[in-house]
């Protein structure tokens, strides 16, 4: 049994959403304080799913269970509340809270087939005249920031945001301009770095140079098997020497 033990009730259906808090813990907050505290404390004055603090995370109800967090019947009833702890600490500790609470949020909106919007990913004091998450609105700037701050963060650990494109690696178009060619199918591959043309005296070459472009870009170097008939080598070759 949660510790907790299902005393606001039970839920029944997934959560439609996360609540963020921050507990106005000072560095000493941690884990174990929490496991102690809530077995004194009056459940009724508040406590939340979970608590994620710098010596780990504790889950002090089910996710199945409701929990009494935010003040606000639609919230403690259909919503996941994370305490992000040790706010009145250093920001250091506080910070790598945050990104764990952050991942942790990730993983329960992939299990809940939630998608972190600013409709789902919410913070205590949209619905309660409260400053909490007090330390993260101040890192962020403000209750939009943080949110969409959080969002981003989300997808990111959902692994939304996990292609590399050239223009997140800050590419430009032309340092794209790459190639491999053979005429004919015959003699050294030629390599085009986008300005000049190299001709290639081994095929480990041509490997390591594919390598560090595809671990650049994603992507392969192309390669054209060109025909003496069709000489695009040399149209290639004039263009650039002109
Ligand atoms: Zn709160």
């Amino acid at each position: 049994m949660s510790i907790c033990g299902g005393i606001a009730g039970r839920r029944g259906q997934n959560p439609v959403g996360i609540f963020f808090h921050n507990d106005a813990g000072s560095k000493k907050a941690t884990k174990k304080y929490y496991e102690s505290w809530l077995k004194t404390h009056n459940l009724k004055n508040g406590f939340a799913h979970y608590y994620v603090c710098s010596d780990g995370t504790l889950q002090a109800e089910d996710d199945t269970n409701k929990a009494w967090h935010c003040g606000q019947s639609d919230g403690n009833a259909n919503y996941l509340s994370i305490e992000i702890c040790q706010s009145m600490g250093d920001i250091a500790t506080f910070q790598k809270n945050e990104e764990t609470a952050l991942q942790l949020a990730a993983q329960k909106c992939k299990q809940y087939g939630i998608t972190p919007s600013m409709d789902t990913i919410r913070l205590h004091q949209e619905v309660s005249a409260t400053d909490c998450p007090h330390r993260s609105v101040e890192i962020h700037g403000g209750r939009t920031a943080t949110k969409q701050y959080f969002i981003d963060r989300i997808k990111a650990y959902m692994g939304e945001t996990t292609v590399t494109t050239a223009i997140e690696n800050n590419m430009e178009d032309d340092d794209n301009m790459k190639c491999f060619y053979t005429v004919d199918g015959k003699g050294p591959v030629m390599y085009f770095d986008g300005y000049a043309v190299h001709p290639l005296a081994h095929q480990d070459e041509m490997t390591v140079l594919n390598n560090i472009y595809r671990d650049c870009t994603g992507k392969n170097i192309p390669c054209y098997s060109w025909s003496s008939k069709a000489p695009w080598y040399v149209r290639l070759k004039n263009a650039i020497s002109r």
